[in-house]
């Protein structure tokens, strides 16, 4: 018997993406598995049916769900979708426990062994896997888009009969996998961009896009290579030397974060107060409450003279390429636990140790179990 690996549509409102595009749908039924989909489950990212080959598509979610042993998803599965899925089945995709802890109650309950995209670990081997950095770079480059749409001045230098044209000032904040695609996209379109990290290892990561880097004389590398939160003196010498940079800027994009805190304010209400009059500035960490303390989390607005937009879901603006790479990430995960058409899977792999929320009855991530089951052990 093949591998039956199911796609439903994505439920969660204005969510574009799906878990799988035509071309590595093929390569899971290449791979021996039987391939269904939700009827039109690819239509938020441009594909339609016809556009897969080796894949049947059902409209009985229940019964779709029902019959896989592979449920692949790119949202959390809400509690309709995990009621309808096997028990002892397999589901991967996001899965935001902390802000679902119900849901993976449901999944541990009903013995389904939940993959998190989020928990599979930044090791060199996984680096294809890694779908936080593919989506993450996709927000990046939207972010850019997003602040060049929003701006009233252009972009590049231009030098026309009608004058010389200077190029906009983009200063990119947190140089992580988003804030680094955002500075080559800004410098693509032609701005003369700066950068700022907490982590010192980005000077040559933004030096070598052409952007230039801005010393504040603060470092803060925390655990697994990602930023620390700041002491307040820190944050005050940081906040010092940004100050001057953010109120030249023409269009700022935020994109800092800290694992499993809320995004550190770096831009305050005063620097706003500051900035040039027509200027812009893109939040990437609205999701985790916003880099800048006027951010209205999901909104696109105007505080005084600047347009402030904190956007949700970006990756779900590009849904064509998110989702390609996304189902990439998804192939790469699961083609080395499928061994002669069969699922084998290893758990003495820290991939597969890593990535699990839930098995055999079981809340395997400890910071979700503790959540869940109210103690810490
Ligand atoms: P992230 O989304 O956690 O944070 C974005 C950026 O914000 C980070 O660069 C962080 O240093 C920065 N930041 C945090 N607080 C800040 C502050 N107060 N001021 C300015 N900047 C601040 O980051 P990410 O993109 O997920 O990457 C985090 C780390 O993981 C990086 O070291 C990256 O190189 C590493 N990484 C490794 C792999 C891999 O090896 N497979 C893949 C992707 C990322």
């Amino acid at each position: 018997m093949p591998i039956r690996v199911a796609v439903p549509k994505e439920t969660l409102e204005g969510e574009c993406r799906v878990a799988l595009d035509p071309v590595v749908a093929k390569r899971f039924a290449a791979l021996g598995c039987e391939v269904r989909m939700e009827h039109d489950a690819g239509a938020g990212a441009h594909y339609v049916d016809d556009d897969y080959e080796d894949v049947s598509f059902v409209t009985d979610k229940a019964e779709l769900l029902g019959n896989a042993e592979v449920i692949l998803k790119v949202q959390p599965p809400d509690e309709d979708e995990i009621n309808q899925i096997a028990e002892g089945s397999i589901v991967v995709g996001f899965m935001s426990p902390h802000r679902y802890p119900e849901r993976v109650k449901l999944m541990r309950d009903r013995r389904i062994t939940s993959f998190a995209m989020e928990l599979i670990p930044r090791i060199s081997r996984a680096q294809g896997m890694d779908a936080l950095s593919s989506q993450a770079a996709v927000a990046g480059y939207k972010a850019a888009i997003m602040a060049a749409d929003r701006s009233g001045r252009f972009f590049p230098m231009l030098t026309t009969a009608a004058g010389t044209i200077r190029p906009a000032k983009v200063l990119i904040i947190g140089a992580g996998v988003a804030g680094l695609q955002a500075i080559a996209t800004a410098k693509r379109l032609g701005a003369v961009v700066e950068a700022y990290d907490v982590r010192s290892a980005t000077r040559e990561q933004v030096q070598s896009l052409g952007a230039k880097y801005i010393d504040t004389g603060v470092a803060a590398e925390g655990e697994g290579g990602y930023a620390r939160e700041l002491t307040e003196e820190e944050k005050r010498k940081q906040l010092e030397v940004l100050a001057k940079h953010i109120t030249q800027s023409d269009a700022v994009i935020t994109t800092a974060a800290i694992p499993g805190r809320p995004s550190p304010k770096i831009i305050s209400k005063e620097m706003v107060d500051n900035m040039k009059v027509g200027s812009v500035i893109i939040d990437l960490a609205a999701e985790g409450g916003g880099n800048c303390e006027v951010t209205k989390p999901g909104e696109d607005y105007v505080y005084g003279c600047v347009r402030v937009y904190g956007p949700f879901n970006v990756p779900s603006m590009l849904p064509v390429h998110a989702s390609d790479m996304y189902a990439k990430n998804l192939l790469n995960f699961l083609t080395p636990m499928i061994k002669e058409g069969e699922l084998k899977l290893d758990w003495e792999d820290q991939v597969i140790k890593d990535s699990a929320l839930t098995h055999d009855g079981e809340i395997r991530h400890e910071p979700t179990r503790a959540l869940v089951e109210g103690d810490a052990s």
